[in-house]
């Protein structure tokens, strides 16, 4: 039976997770939830999975049952908790990465939705893992189709968490986001509902704007740099409107294999927790070819979406680059979603958080997170 530790129990991965194990129960149990805020949907969960341990980061200042954990130490407590084998880390944002930091330092696997963490401390992850024996299994299903693809060729020597042979090319997917067809001028204009409302995926509010924006897909350029270790240039995006093919790898002999679904997070969220095997589960939704009759594939206005080549510039700068894009980022994007600031104002923020960041040191953990604060303060006093 496997342990596991579901960090960001009460959001969209979160749900998803527990319909998952929910058709394994030989297989899995939940020995650890955590939620921000939502109270009543951690209590919920609970009831539902009795874990041994659980954790609500801000409790608001009200009394907690007896034995929940509370504060940002209960991701930490969560992800090292004995009766845990695999830590899911679904929450959002900078906030976990010590979670991830802390599993790793405990020698177990990280089944990783939060892809920020990758963004903001690639090498601290990589070193935690290698020095305790910890793994990064990504639930992002671009970086889920990638694995998928290269089925036989991971490990070994070499770069990144996930080290890779014999490979000439990514071409990650993008839906394009609800203004792929947009003109420029229109884009200025666009309102928050707008930029919530996606063509294909159901996420949670905040990678719904990065998908507008296109802010995800920089995010998932450094997260897959950093995850198998190829280099940036071989790394490209590919707009794919129909969200079916999650992404591609292109071999040394020509050959480009795609891995191919409908846009739903549950056979991503079960492979991260079998991979290198796959589970029977008649629960995934079901791919049929005939009702997809036609792939289309385009490239990425990059004149539109600026925020794509800003966020693949700050990878490949690297130190703490990447970390002021993802802080300049979820600053910017929680102003949208509070309706402080433009959904257009999201690259010129991001933009400015970098400029003026530019020496920023990003080689321990705690650079990391002053040049994260230090962005987020930038994006706060934007008019
Ligand atoms: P949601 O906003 O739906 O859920 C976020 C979860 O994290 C909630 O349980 C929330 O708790 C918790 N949380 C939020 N802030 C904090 C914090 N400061 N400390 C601890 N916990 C926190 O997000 P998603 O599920 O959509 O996304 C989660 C991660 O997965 C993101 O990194 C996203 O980029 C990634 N991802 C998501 C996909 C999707 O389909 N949704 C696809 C691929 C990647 P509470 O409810 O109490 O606020
Ligand atoms: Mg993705």
């Amino acid at each position: 039976m496997i342990g596991i530790a579901l960090l960001g129990a009460t959001g969209s991965i979160g749900e998803t997770a527990q319909r998952v194990v929910a058709r394994h129960p030989e297989r899995f149990r939940f020995a650890a939830l955590t939620a921000n805020g939502n109270r009543d949907g951690l209590a919920e969960a609970v009831a539902r999975w009795a874990p041994a341990y659980v954790g609500l980061v801000d409790a608001k200042g009200a009394a907690l049952p007896q034995g929940w954990g509370s504060g940002a130490q209960c991701l930490v407590d969560a992800a090292q908790h004995p009766d845990v084998h695999v830590v899911l880390n679904a929450v959002v944002g900078a906030a976990g990465l010590d979670a991830t930091l802390a599993a790793l330092t405990a020698g177990k696997r990280v089944a990783l939705a939060n892809k920020e963490t990758l963004v903001i401390g690639g090498a601290l992850v990589q070193r935690a893992a290698r020095a305790h024996g910890g793994s990064v299994i990504p639930v992002d299903s671009e970086h889920s189709a990638l694995l998928q693809c290269l089925a036989g060729r991971v490990g070994g020597s070499g770069e990144g968490l996930l080290p890779v042979q014999g490979v000439k090319r990514f071409i990650i997917t993008a839906s394009g986001g609800p203004f792929r067809t947009w003109d420029a001028e229109r884009v200025q204009n666009a309102s928050i509902a707008e930029a919530l409302n996606h063509p294909t995926w159901a996420m949670g509010r905040k990678i719904t704007i990065d998908s507008a924006s296109l802010a995800n897909k920089a995010l998932e350029v450094i997260e897959a740099h950093v995850l198998f270790g190829v280099p940036y240039e071989k790394i490209e995006v590919v707009v794919h409107p129909q969200s079916i093919i999650h992404s591609m790898v292109e071999f040394e002999d020509g050959s480009v294999l795609a891995q191919m679904g409908v846009p739903s997070m549950e056979l991503p969220v079960l492979y991260a927790l079998t991979y290198p095997e796959r589970l029977e589960d008649d629960g995934v939704p079901r791919f049929d070819p005939v009702k997809h009759p036609a792939l289309t594939f385009e490239p990425v206005r990059h004149d539109v979406f600026p925020t794509l080549s800003l966020g693949i510039a700050a990878g490949k700068q690297g130190g703490a680059a990447p970390a002021v894009f993802n802080a300049a980022n979820e600053a910017a994007v929680a102003r949208v979603l509070d309706g402080s600031l433009m959904f257009a104002r999201i690259p010129v923020a991001i933009e400015r958080a970098l400029a003026q960041l530019a020496g920023a040191r990003g080689d321990d953990r705690d650079s990391l997170l002053a040049a994260d604060a230090a962005a987020r303060r930038i994006v706060q006093e934007l008019a």
